[in-house]
């Protein structure tokens, strides 16, 4: 109880906001990188909180979310070859894709229609399917950012060493740093600060960041996920917005060092390489995605299972893609809490557990 009240202090929390009050003197937007950060600051009432001022903007950290349409429907059409597994995280299953196939329109479908699709905890359960499955193909569906990368890339290099030849991936890994360059490069939100992925930084390291004071004038706190952390970037921002001098400041410096992990940096190396990738929301951005290297192309389900499916289509009526660039907000799409729901989602922002449109109908965010 005493690591949760550190993080959870009133008192603190309220001089911290009082502090705030007094140095904000024009608008503020600041946009959190990561879908944690938009439901710990919905969950913890932050934004009421917050002077009228700072205004807080969600962006694409959500790796369901930014998922383009164009791969779930890859994904689906690969749970459909016979004899083969696609094993997933879970949020997955729900997301909708682009109906390529005609039949199904997500994995949840797929499965329903016959596709062996299982939910998986860990890239090891996957293994695991693949050990006790040695007549059957497993495909792990490679989702995910910076954080999870390292995961997947462990499993793969698991996989060579015990000579399995029915474990693959299905790459779609994206790298948060270009996807932040693209957003201010579009310019269609202006922006004061960014508040820095906490789990991604812990694996790139702050000095990762660099970039956003070096060539945008833009400063960058790394905040962890407890109430008080994100306050306490949220002030530091304000700080370099005030005294004019952008920087990268950690404030999460229990688990994210300048360097980040760099075992962790060292196996994505080994088994991806860096290419270009698409994201929902915002189109192909350079070098933002991992694919698996040709060392380890056995691995590869891109290269195992070769698919010629059309573009991907969006969800009719769905502004996902607006939401993710922190253009609107999830209130502003006409089908939020009417005809998209958790129970019912229409875009990816609704059924994953960091998507920012089912952050703010579960927090009552209107
Ligand atoms: S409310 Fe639903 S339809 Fe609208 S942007 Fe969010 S996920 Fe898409």
């Amino acid at each position: 109880m005493k690591y949760l009240d550190e993080f959870r202090d009133a008192v603190l929390a309220n001089r911290l906001l009082a502090s705030l009050e007094r140095r904000v003197s024009r608008p503020l937007r600041l946009m959190e990188f990561c879908g944690g950060h938009t439901h710990a600051i919905l969950r913890s009432g932050l934004r009421q909180l917050l002077p009228s001022s700072v205004r807080l903007s969600s962006g694409p950290g959500c790796p369901v979310c930014v998922t383009a349409s164009s791969d779930v429907d890859r994904a689906i059409a690969l749970a459909s070859q016979p004899g083969v597994i696609l094993a997933t995280f879970g949020d997955m299953v729900r997301v909708p894709g682009g109906n390529a196939s005609g039949q199904a329109n997500s994995l949840q479908e797929a499965k329903s229609l016959g596709a062996d699709v299982r939910m998986v905890y860990s890239t090891l359960d996957a293994l695991g399917i693949a050990r006790v499955n040695p007549g059957l193909q497993v495909v792990f569906l490679g989702v995910g950012f910076e954080t999870t990368a390292p995961t997947v890339a462990a499993a793969v290099l698991q996989a060579a060493a015990e000579g399995l030849t029915n474990f693959t991936v299905f790459s779609v890994h994206k790298l948060t740093p270009p996807a932040t360059r693209a957003i201010l490069d579009a310019g269609e939100v202006r922006l004061s600060g960014i508040i820095g992925p906490g789990h991604v930084t812990s694996i790139i390291g702050a000095n990762a960041w660099e970039f956003l004071p070096r060539d945008y004038r833009m400063p960058c706190a790394v905040s962890g996920f407890e109430p008080l952390d994100i306050l306490l970037a949220i002030t530091s921002l304000v700080d370099m917005v005030t005294s004019g001098v952008p920087a990268v400041r950690n404030t999460y410096a229990r688990s994210v060092r300048p360097e980040g992990n760099l075992i962790a940096q060292q196996w994505m190396r080994q088994v991806f390489q860096v290419v270009d990738a698409e994201w929902r929301g915002l189109g192909l951005v350079p070098a933002s995605g991992l694919a698996m290297r040709t060392e380890y192309e056995a691995f590869d389900a891109a290269r195992r299972f070769p698919l010629d499916l059309p573009p991907g289509r969006e969800p009719k009526g769905c502004r996902c893609g607006d939401v993710l660039r922190g253009v609107v907000e999830p209130t502003q799409c006409p089908l939020f809490g009417r005809t998209c729901t958790p129970d019912r989602p229409v875009g990816p922002c609704m059924v994953s557990g960091e998507g920012a449109c089912a952050a703010f109908l579960q927090y009552g965010e209107s």
